[in-house]
């Protein structure tokens, strides 16, 4: 398996150059890497590569690497989160990517300790496949949110499509952030929604071409080691 150093090495020009395209800021890309699929060793050789945001998926896989993990670093949680998990997970983590139904925000704000940084997720393309609102019912949703002392939305996540036509990735793209510009727009206290979460290993330059804040990638940095532990 490649080492991190390499891969991250080509990863940041790659972010660099889609910045020089789209006349962005590099500093307004946070690269999370997304160590779902590896060990607690492969997540420490990319802490000493001064990544310091880390996404998992599962509540069990998130404990784990917590508790190995000493360094001061972010977690963001990136997977679905079933309402019976919120009370071991949500006083653990930094940013929640997956919000996206009332019930799971009605149990966030019966166990989240202080106010939590939160992403709207949104099935732009309406696979059955993925999570998330529709682009209309994720506007409403967020109107609502703001009765929630423990919420705030810094932004909204997707996921595009299992596809190899970029120009409907981009679409996808292009449509959460028209939402997340609308969004912002209103100036509403609990949901400032600057941020946009898309982008993996597959798609992420064009995520940044569109927009993206926070591009999440597994593979392409850290591979898949698991299954080597
Ligand atoms: C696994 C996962 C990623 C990273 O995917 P790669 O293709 O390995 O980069 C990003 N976002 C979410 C929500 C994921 O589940």
């Amino acid at each position: 398996m490649s080492n991190v150093k390499s891969n991250l090495i080509s990863i940041q020009k790659n972010i660099e150059k889609s910045c020089v395209r789209a006349n962005r800021n590099i500093k307004d890309v946070t690269l999370i890497a997304v160590t779902k699929e590896v060990s607690v060793e492969r997540t420490e050789e990319v802490i000493q590569n001064e990544i310091l945001h880390l996404g998992e998926n599962r509540p069990e896989g998130l404990m784990k690497k917590i508790e190995a993990i000493s360094a001061d670093v972010k977690w963001h949680y990136i997977g679905s989160l079933q309402t019976r998990k919120v009370k071991s997970v949500i006083n653990e983590i930094d940013y929640l990517h997956s919000l996206d139904r009332k019930s799971l925000a009605d149990e966030i704000e019966k166990r989240a300790s202080t106010v939590k940084d939160c992403f709207v997720q949104v099935n732009v393309s309406k696979e059955e496949s993925k999570h998330g609102l529709s682009l209309e019912e994720a506007e409403l949703f967020i109107d609502e949110l703001k009765d929630y002392s423990r919420i705030r939305v810094v932004g909204l996540m997707t996921m595009a499509p299992n596809t190899d036509d970029d120009s409907l990735i981009r679409q996808v793209f292009r449509d959460l952030k028209e939402l997340q510009t609308k969004i912002a727009a209103k100036q509403q206290p609990h949901a400032p929604c600057t941020e946009l979460s898309m982008g993996m290993s597959g798609d992420y330059e064009i995520a940044i071409e569109e927009g993206a804040t926070f591009v999440r990638i597994g593979t392409a940095l850290v591979g898949k080691d698991k299954e080597d532990e």
